[in-house]
């Protein structure tokens, strides 16, 4: 940038960053998306286009952003995990965000007409665009929590809204009468009525709506575990060499349990720890 006698302004603006070593979180959430949702018909209480849109617009992002190890989607909202050790955009809080937030949008709108190709599914005003947060989480434990309130929220609303949508449209109650019926009841109740009433097992339910969505590297030839290892404990040029295995790498989607050790266990490499 040439210099000039308005430089000086630059030195207004404010470069937080995020603390080292810890897990950064970014999580984006559909704005208004009651509304929305109503408008473009979305199925209820869950719309499988729009959910797919939700994981292709994800899929992208962490294609496009290569520092981000795994994320977890569901609903009108999805939370990416950067590396512990990432040192993209020198960890530049405004610049990490608002390149998640916009890359996603950016997609989110890109790959509309794939999932919602009919005659009047054009988008038009107002336009889909999404809110955004950074949160950090200093240790393993914290992430993994982190991922497990998610994914608990996902179960919680999942099961509440199969049962007041196959009451409302299967059971012919109003929304209020709905709504009342379910006031005070817990899991086990919900369940019950599922299946007493309308002989519907729950846990047949798709995995897509009860555990929502993960997305991660798989590990292969091309992408050996080996080569795995925190971009700050090896030379620049191995780093370099790790980024590009990991942009090359495949992305898998899977509708698993992210509570449980299980899928930790198998793929360790996800969440190193310093
Ligand atoms: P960063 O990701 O760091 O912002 P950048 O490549 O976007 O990198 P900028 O400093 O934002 O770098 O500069 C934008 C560049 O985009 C310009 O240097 C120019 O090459 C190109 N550019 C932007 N707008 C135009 C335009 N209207 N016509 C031609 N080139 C443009
Ligand atoms: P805010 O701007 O505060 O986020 P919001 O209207 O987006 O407001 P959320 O709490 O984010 O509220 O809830 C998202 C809403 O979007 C859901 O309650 C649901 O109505 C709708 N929605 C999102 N995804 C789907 C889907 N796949 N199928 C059906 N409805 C969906
Ligand atoms: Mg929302
Ligand atoms: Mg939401």
């Amino acid at each position: 940038m040439a210099n000039s006698k308005y430089e000086y302004v630059r030195e207004f603006e404010e470069n937080p960053t995020l603390l080292p070593n810890t897990f950064i979180v970014v999580r984006v959430d559909g704005r208004g998306f009651h509304k929305f949702a109503n408008k473009h018909g979305f199925q209820k209480p869950n719309d499988r286009r729009a959910l797919d849109l939700m994981n292709a617009a994800a899929e992208a992002t962490m294609r496009e952003i290569s520092d981000i190890s795994i994320a977890y989607g569901v609903s009108d909202e999805y939370s990416f995990v950067f590396d512990r050790a990432t040192s993209l955009f020198d960890r530049r809080t405004s610049k990490i965000l608002t390149t998640v937030v916009s890359t996603f949008t950016s997609y989110y709108v890109y790959h509309w007409p794939t999932f919602f190709s009919g005659e009047d599914q054009g988008l038009s005003p107002p336009l889909p665009s999404f809110d955004g947060r950074v949160v950090l989480y200093p240790s393993t434990k914290n992430i993994r929590d982190y991922l497990s309130w998610r994914q608990v929220d996902c179960h919680i609303n999942n099961l509440y809204n199969t049962t007041f949508w196959t009451l409302v449209e299967r059971g012919k109650l109003s929304n209020r009468e709905a709504e009342e019926r379910l006031k005070g009841t817990v899991s086990a109740d919900k369940n019950e009525i599922l299946f007493s009433q309308f002989g519907i097992n729950y846990n047949n339910e798709p995995e897509l709506f009860k555990k929502g969505s993960v997305l991660y590297r798989v590990v292969s030839e091309s992408f050996p575990i080996h080569l795995i290892q925190r971009p700050d404990t090896i030379s620049k040029t191995q780093a370099e060499k790790q980024r590009k295995l990991r942009q090359k790498a495949t992305i898998q989607k899977e509708h698993v349990d992210i509570i449980q050790d299980a899928f930790w266990e198998a793929n360790p490499y996800l969440l190193l720890d310093s």
